[in-house]
């Protein structure tokens, strides 16, 4: 084992002194340490996991008599190395907050003031409101008489903040209630990112991991900031720098990343796909491409079918009616074996890379220079710096944030990114891949058990009306190949999916009942059950109640006057909260006079990540145990052991009284007390009968030890088929092992296999079989990931088992795509199989140079705000509005706005403009101004910066302002929500709201009014 600071202190006897010494990963002066010594004397230490970005920062809890009294970051943990930024620094200041809640509070309809309650009644009343609301509104059938056994009027909305074990005990419930209206903060941040992955590659995770970025030559961070917004991640960043690597920052503002980067390329916001389709134009041109890698490895050599088409901006297939393609026209082609058809010379006008080659044609620097405002030579400089990486003993990682996904173009600038690296032969090495920089803080894992309404657990679509038996369900969504050199490991989902039912159902789901399929809720296909949507229906009276934990959705959606508004003609909502925020009290915000709002709200104090145990998945899968330092807080709970009540609640109502269709509750093989140990045993998941394996039988009860293991016939359960191996029988929880071992190969490029584990099955880079050639030979020896010797892998877990594609056996390095190939044509989004540029929904021109198509002809639109959108180039809104997060605030801020420091740090809303447009308006540094939109206008103080510059664009000045999204009104009084002014527009795919590029005006405000 390495040695860990444990480990040390226990061989060197240095105890507490030497422990203070080691706290921050460097030796600090002896005063320090000493002072460090006493505070922490006699207190007990616990390891737990920073609550906020996805590096998942592990951190020292230290306990005296039962109070927190030190955080601070874990030198062990091989991300930070102990380091912490100024979030995970105010630790201790958030657990101990005066402003924490305490007490379950409810407001009565009409109320002027909270009153406070105690659990009892909180929880009877929460579990009654919830079956009366169900028992009205639960729809059996839908409109064409297909079974669909849900309830439309019922919401529920939350949570990233969650731990894995929670949120797999919150999907369960949810879906025993038959709510459909399920969403939580990845639709809003990170949901393009699973489609445009998911597409190019087969998972939709970040590809490789933090420490790796350290092994890179070349980065390209672009829609990011991750020198302020992901602070650890940037060290690595600065490791690769000071080892070599070129570092460049593509991002409409200069900022803290831009100043450590080699060189900062200023884009205008929304044109990431026209800078990057300049770059497949370049990679082709100039035969920058890695031709072993592209044509082996991905469908470059793929035959598409005749009816594939591309025409001034369109693709074959359109509806205009429905704004849909038809998908099947873009097929490939396959030969009377059922086979893709391929031409590896890559010379037919149809295969991939020459469609692509036609595609990016009109990607010319002088086209893509007009309309990104970005010089050509500035494209010429990244498109060198970046594409020399194409080669096999160089690596070019990329780093992408919100600055990508929020766009109605969301899923394309990234499957963008994708192609890129295909190409090149990034992915699936080492110092390669796209790392999707996830936003809050277990992201990854609430996505992974999908708090989403589109998903059950693991990635599996959520049944339509259209499917009314599980074998339907299962042949639509099982791909099949007949090329036996794929793995297609999708083809294993019944397994997946039946484990998953017997784990809701247990003994009731059996073979002859289809494993209870049938009370899963069915949407109707289609419909989009997403936040905008949410929101609608609710403003229009359609939904009238729900539950919203961990989540502030009326100061962080789009067009925020109406969310609060819809929010306000709620009856009822029970909300799980760790502090006050816009969304709790919405009631009484400024303006509204309390006694007309009739919702009655229930507001349970929740636990703070140090007052409980469980996992969080980080960006790069890691999967870590946090434990429980202290009791939470007064009367507060975590929310594990709220979901769990109101389940059992309602449950005992339903066996008490009966109801509407009380099957999926009462038959739910569910917890009786919440229990995150027991909960991690129930995703792992268990054999249900005896089984024998080759020559190993496991008993009844017994851990499943891996997703290969699982069954489709009833024999197994596991509540998320990634998460199974986990946690084995032999060596436990996987997810709290601190060992740093590594063997040489692995130290060289930071592997660090002992440390919590990482789905799937531990393995640390994904898509690595694609990081050696045909033999098993690493590309780069100096930075193997895995190798093929003596007719084993070693490094790395391998990305399938199987030998490498030339020896006897071997199969396609892309096990999860249907054809074993990365593709760089993808025929399964919904705009399109390759990324074209479009202008967001408000843009400042008046005619899409690419094409006669202006906007993502699929864009989602909600037509009751069609009023509120800007026309094209409208003049009484020139200015672009990006947003973004800070340093020192998370997301929309609730947390961090009660913490001292961090609100001294950055303490009110503001926004910030180039010199040139603030002497063009009139406005000084300092000055109050108006931002105004199409949807509202709010309060903000001008920061008047050389950071933000105006761009060229079609050979006219466009001027581009920026404002944080963390400010809103219920605390200090820093100004409001930048949603007041941003638009309800959403990807096609995922429908994430366009936040990063909006039309406004702005002008400096006569009177400083609180708005
Ligand atoms: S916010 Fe992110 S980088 Fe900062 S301490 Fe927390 S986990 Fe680490």
């Amino acid at each position: 084992m390495g040695v860990t600071r444990r480990g040390f202190l226990k061989l060197t006897g240095a105890g507490a002194a030497g422990l203070a010494l080691a706290r921050f990963g460097i030796a600090p002066a002896p005063v320090a340490a000493y002072a460090a010594q006493l505070k922490i004397e006699g207190a007990k230490e616990f390891i737990s996991i920073c609550p906020f970005c996805s590096c998942g920062c592990n951190v020292l809890v230290h306990v005296r008599d039962g109070k927190i009294i030190s955080v601070e970051g874990d030198p062990d943990f091989p991300i930070s190395g102990g380091g912490l930024c100024a979030k995970g620094a105010s630790l201790l200041s958030l657990h101990t907050s005066p402003q924490r809640l305490t007490k379950p509070l409810y407001r009565a309809p009409g109320a002027t003031d909270w009153e406070e309650k105690d659990w009892d009644w909180m929880m009877e009343r929460v579990a009654r409101r919830i079956k009366d609301q169900r028992d009205k509104d639960f729809k059996a059938t839908n409109a064409e008489g297909k079974v669909v056994n849900r309830v439309e009027s019922m919401f529920h909305l939350g949570s990233s903040q969650v731990s894995n074990e929670e949120a797999a005990v919150l999907h369960q419930m949810v879906r025993a209630f038959g709510i459909v209206h399920f969403d939580h903060q990845a639709r809003i941040c990170h949901s393009p990112s699973v489609p445009a992955l998911a597409e190019c590659f087969g998972r939709g995770a970040m590809t490789n991991h933090y420490n790796d970025i350290g092994n890179a030559d070349a980065i390209l961070i672009m829609g990011s900031n991750c020198a302020e917004h992901h602070p650890m991640t940037f060290k690595w960043v600065i490791k690769a720098k000071e080892k070599g690597a070129v570092v460049m920052h593509v991002d409409p503002k200069f900022s803290r990343t831009s100043a450590r980067s080699h060189f900062h390329v200023p884009i205008r916001s929304g044109t990431d796909i026209a800078f990057l389709g300049g770059m497949i134009k370049y990679i082709l041109e100039n035969k920058k491409y890695f031709a072993e890698y592209m044509l082996e490895y991905t469908n470059a050599s793929f035959i598409v079918g005749e009816k594939y088409t591309f025409k001034d901006g369109m693709f074959s297939g359109f509806d205009p009616k429905k704004k849909k393609y038809d998908k099947s026209q873009w097929a490939f082609e396959k030969d009377s074996k059922g086979r893709v058809k391929r031409d590896r010379n890559l010379q037919h006008p149809r295969c991939v890379f020459n469609l692509l080659k036609e595609h990016y044609d009109r990607y010319d620097l002088d086209r893509v220079s007009q309309v990104t405002g970005v010089s050509k030579e500035n494209l010429l400089r990244v498109y060198e710096a970046y594409c020399a990486t194409g080669r096999p003993d160089k690596a070019g990682t990329i780093i992408y944030a919100l600055g990508w996904t929020q766009h109605s173009v969301g899923v394309q600038n990234i499957r963008l990114s994708g192609l890129v690296q295909q190409l090149l032969g990034n992915i699936g090495i080492a110092g390669g891949g796209i790392n999707a920089l996830r936003g809050e803080p277990n992201v990854q894992g609430t996505t992974d058990h999908a708090l989403l309404y589109g998903y059950l657990p693991g990635y599996h679509s959520t049944p339509t009306a259209n499917y009314q038996t599980l074998g339907d369900y299962l042949k639509a969504y099982t791909p099949v190949t007949n090329d036996p050199m794929s793995i297609n490991w999708w083809g294993n989902r019944p397994k997946y999916v039946v484990s998953l039912l017997k784990s809701w159902y247990g003994d009731n789901a059996t073979k002859e009942n289809d494993f209870c399929y049938s009370l899963v809720p069915k949407m109707d296909p289609g419909v989009d059950y997403s936040h905008l949507y949410i929101f609608d229906r609710m403003y229009k009276g359609e939904i009238k109640g729900g539950l919203c934990f961990g989540h502030n959705p009326c100061q962080s959606i789009p067009n925020i006057h109406k969310v609060r508004k819809a929010w306000d003609d709620l009856d009822w909502v029970v909300m799980g909260e760790v502090f006050h925020n816009e969304t709790t009290d919405n009631w009484r915000r400024p303006g509204i006079d309390p006694k007309t709002v009739k919702t009655e709200v229930f507001l349970l104090p929740s636990a703070y990540r140090a007052e409980k145990d469980g996992t969080i998945s980080n960006s790069g899968r890691w999967h870590m145990w946090h434990y429980k330092a202290a009791e939470p807080l007064g009367m507060s709970r975590n929310m594990g052991e709220m979901f769990v009540e109101i389940m059992n609640r309602v449950k005992a109502l339903y066996a008490k009284e009966g109801g509407a269709f009380p099957e999926p509750i009462l038959k739910a093989d569910y917890p009786e007390a919440f229990d995150a140990e027991a909960v991690a045993r129930r995703i792992n998941g268990v054999f249900t009968t005896e089984v024998t394996v080759g020559k190993k039988t496991y008993k009844r009860g017994q851990l499943v030890p891996g997703f290969p293991h699982l069954k489709d016939d009833g024999s197994t359960t596991s509540m998320n088929w990634l998460y199974c191996g986990g946690y084995t029988e032999e060596e436990g929880n996987l997810a709290k092992r601190r060992d740093l071992t590594q063997t040489p190969m692995q130290a060289r490029i930071g592997l660090y296999p002992g440390f919590a584990w990482a789905w799937p099955m531990n393995r640390r880079v994904l898509y690595n079989r694609a990081s050696v050639d045909k033999n098993g030979k690493p590309f780069n020896p100096d930075k193997t990931v895995i190798a093929w010797q003596d007719g084993k892998w070693i490094g790395d877990v391998p990305d399938g088992g199987y030998p490498p594609m030339a020896q006897e056996g071997g199969k396609y390095p892309f096990i999860m795509t249907t054809e074993g190939h990365s593709q760089l044509f993808g025929p399964g989004r919904e705009d399109g199989p390759f990324p074209e540029h479009y202008e967001p929904a408000e843009t400042p021109l008046t005619k899409n140079p690419f094409s006669g198509q202006m906007h993502n002809p699929c864009m989602k639109v909600i037509e009751s705000d069609v009023d509120k959108l800007a026309a094209h180039g409208d003049p009484r809104f020139p200015i672009v509005l990006t947003t973004y997060s800070l340093t020192e605030h998370w997301c929309s801020g609730s947390e961090t706005r009660n913490a001292p420091p961090l609100l001294e740090a950055e303490p009110q809303q503001y926004v910030e403009m180039s010199h040139e447009l603030a002497k063009e308006k009139g406005i000084q540094n300092g000055d109050v101004v108006i931002v105004e939109s199409l949807r509202g206008k709010t309060e903000a103080v001008a920061m008047v910066t050389v950071r933000i510059r105006p761009f060229n664009v079609m050979g006219k000045t466009t001027h581009l302002v920026g404002m944080p999204f963390c400010f809103g009104w219920s605390k200090p009084k820093c100004g409001d929500s930048t949603n007041r002014v941003t638009v309800s527009i959403g990807d096609p795919n995922t429908t994430i709201p366009e936040y990063k590029a909006c039309l406004v005006n702005l002008y400096k405000a006569e009177k400083v009014t609180e708005l």
